[in-house]
């Protein structure tokens, strides 16, 4: 069963989504704090997605997020967000969050975030191997990437960008079209998110990420990979 864990300190707001996502059929493990959190992913390891609130008794979302991701590269991440908290979006996603959601949210909106992650994390890939365009080397079966013969730890957004990238080289690409290929045509979000996962895996696979040659820049358009 498709696994995710809640974790939410207001139990109002926790039923509400706990509900929500067993009526979507989804197999639910709640948590009250981080530390609780972390406590049951860990006996729990085939968990696929974790929401994660921010604002929180004890260790907050992102220091949660942080943790998580320090031995976890695979499980999907949102962060539940109050209202005009701009800066902890683009935090969190810092952080290692692949999406965030505004509360207060519709059931359909929280729904078809974690479904449009779940798909990702699924592993269900193309049998078709390696794509290889030196000095990279993606491998589509163990859903990694190589620089150089060493692993670069991605996300699985990351991940996902990397190879809509390799697939289309010299492409330009609009923003647009990158959040529907990678986060799926469903998605709510807004255009704001490709940037902030280009600039972070920029630093993960660029020489200098303030020059980048694999990732460019289409001015007032959205990316390429390649000059
Ligand atoms: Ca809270």
């Amino acid at each position: 069963m498709k696994k995710v864990l809640v974790l939410e300190d207001e139990s109002s707001i926790r039923s509400f989504i706990v509900i929500n996502l067993r009526r979507a059929g989804y197999e639910v493990i709640e948590a009250e704090s981080g530390e609780e959190a972390l406590e049951k992913l860990k006996v729990n390891s085939d968990t696929r997605v974790a929401l994660l609130d921010v604002m929180l008794p004890g260790i907050d979302g992102f220091e949660v997020c942080r943790r998580i991701r320090a031995t976890n590269s695979r499980i999907g991440i949102i962060m539940l967000t109050a209202r005009s908290q701009e800066m902890d979006k683009v935090t969190g996603l810092m952080t290692g969050a692949d999406d965030y959601v505004t509360k207060p949210f519709s059931p359909a909106e929280l729904t078809a975030r974690v479904d449009a992650l779940m798909r990702r994390s699924g592993g269900n890939d193309d049998n078709s191997a390696e794509i290889s365009q030196p000095p990279f080397l993606l491998n589509t079966r163990n859903r990694t990437l190589e620089k150089d013969g060493r692993r670069v730890k991605l996300t699985q957004v990351e991940y996902a960008i990397v190879k809509m990238f390799m697939e289309n080289p010299g492409k330009a690409l609009s923003r647009e079209e990158i959040l529907d290929l990678v986060w799926g045509r469903d998605y709510f979000g807004e255009l704001k998110i490709v940037d902030v996962n280009i600039r972070r895996l920029r630093l993960k696979i660029e020489d200098n990420a303030t020059n980048p040659v694999y990732i460019t820049t289409v001015w007032g358009y959205g990316y390429k990979w390649g000059a």
